[in-house]
């Protein structure tokens, strides 16, 4: 009688590890499984540089890898496996790879023969261009580590092969893009005395200037030229930034910010290259252009007024205004959340189709609370034409109506630095 109450009890207490199991990776499968879905439609699932691979059959789905993600929502769990969720918000750090104890996880670039993203290189990272390079996330590999030291390898190379072309107004080189990888080529090329020039559409520092404020960015120890290694694991987004221009300052390296390529050809032996505001020749070219594209435009009259941005960095910066946010996708419904919550902000949303259809469902009940209690107003239907100093002119059912406005953001997405690379004759894989 005895035995059969302990192996009754045995049994039970095993149905109930299984039932709860079951009920864990169905929750997962639930919820994980929506976000992929919602991912693949926002085209966020895919990474544009090293992710995790990850060994279905391996998996122990024990969530390590979910847990050390310092990006966030990159993976999860679905059918009871560890799987990428959010692709392009992975930049690579690896944490996931070190958490799994059973190492059915590794980051790398995987199987890149699909992959019509990634331009052709030789282990030099030269193109087919003879004398163009690519240097940093461009080239499939993220992460500020990565960046520098291909930056300064490429120099390193150009430096120690055929003499460069010289000639009145040639620079040895000429770079396009100062985040981490074009500023390292900058300083480098600077050590080794060749001339160099760098342009940047934006400015000093690349996609660091987009993270969020003081955001903590990890990385491990990296020599850069002529400044010596960083060696903490982690600094602030301001820190890294801070010692860019600085160093940009103390040697004396020539930015062109705001200034974008917008195309490459040959003259004699030197390439000319073009920008949206001139031309210059150089020996050498390094496209440190990074992966994250350029913000679309509305292109509409007033565009260009400094209150008009494409990234919401520090909402808090917003009180007691009339703030408009274009777009329909979850950043712009993010960013109106954030600006509606700050003191005394008036926001309108502005979207030109007739309801948000591709949105979290997270994001849509936050956004009805705003709306239900007057925080945000949103316009369907409706396109700014005419972007004043103190005014919008927005376009909607009815008829043109003017709204009053102390900033612009403008979500409508990114154009990648792919088509005009093409343009240019660089192959890809
Ligand atoms: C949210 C987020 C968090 C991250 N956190 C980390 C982290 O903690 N640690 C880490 O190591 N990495 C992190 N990364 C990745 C890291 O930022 C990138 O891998 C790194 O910045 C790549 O450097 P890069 O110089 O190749 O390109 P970028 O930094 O992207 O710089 C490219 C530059 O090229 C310019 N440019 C583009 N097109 C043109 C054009 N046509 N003409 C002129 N200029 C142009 C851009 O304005 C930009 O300044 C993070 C990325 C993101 C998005």
């Amino acid at each position: 009688m005895e035995s059969l109450i302990i192996w009754g009890a045995a049994i039970g207490a095993g149905i109930l590890i299984i039932l709860i199991y079951l009920r864990n990776t169905n929750t997962g499968y639930n919820e994980a499984g929506g976000a992929k879905k919602e991912a693949v439609r926002l085209g966020a699932d895919r990474a544009i540089a090293q992710h995790p691979q990850i060994d279905a059959l391996a998996c122990i789905a024990c969530g390590s890898c979910i847990a050390a993600c310092p990006e966030g929502d990159v993976l999860g769990m679905v059918q009871g496996k560890a799987t990428v969720i959010n692709g392009l918000k992975c930049v690579g750090h690896g944490k996931c790879a070190e958490a799994c104890p059973v190492g059915a996880l590794t980051v790398g670039l995987g199987d890149i023969s699909g992959r019509d993203d990634l331009p052709k290189m030789d282990i030099h990272h030269q193109t087919n261009l003879p004398g163009v390079f690519i240097a940093g996330e461009l080239g499939g590999l993220a992460l500020i580590r990565n960046a520098i030291n291909q930056g300064s390898e490429i120099v390193d190379f150009i430096a120690a092969g055929q003499p460069l072309p010289k000639g009145d107004g040639v620079f040895d080189i000429l770079i396009a893009g100062a985040g981490p990888a074009g500023m390292s080529a900058a300083l480098k090329a600077r050590e080794k005395g060749l001339s160099c020039l760098v342009i940047d559409q934006e400015s000093t520092g690349g996609t660091i200037l987009q993270y969020p404020r003081k955001k903590l960015v990890m990385t491990r120890p990296v020599e850069i030229p002529l400044f010596g290694t960083l060696t903490k694991p982690e600094y602030s987004k301001e820190e890294l930034l801070d010692l860019w221009l600085n160093l940009e300052d103390k040697f004396r390296i020539e930015v062109r910010k705001k200034e974008k390529l917008t195309g490459l050809g040959k003259s004699g032996e030197a390439y000319e290259v073009t920008t949206d505001k001139g031309m210059y020749r150089a020996g050498n070219i390094i496209l440190a252009l990074g992966r994250r594209g350029s913000p679309r435009k509305l292109g509409v009259p007033g565009e260009d007024l400094s209150k008009v941005m494409y990234k919401l960095l520090d909402a808090s910066l917003h009180q007691n205004e009339h703030v408009m946010v274009v777009g329909g996708g979850d950043s712009a419904i993010e960013a109106a959340i954030g600006l509606a919550r700050q003191k005394g902000n008036h926001v309108t949303l502005s979207y030109r189709k007739d309801q948000f259809f591709r949105i979290k469902k997270m994001n849509q009940q936050r956004l009805d609370e705003q709306i239900q209690t007057d925080k945000i107003k949103v316009i369907y239907n409706s396109e700014p034409v005419l972007i004043g100093e103190d005014f919008v002119d927005l376009s909607m059912t009815g008829g043109t109506q003017r709204l009053p406005n102390n900033f612009v953001y403008v979500f409508a997405g990114g154009e990648p630095p792919f088509a005009l690379l093409r343009s240019i004759g660089i192959q890809f894989n």
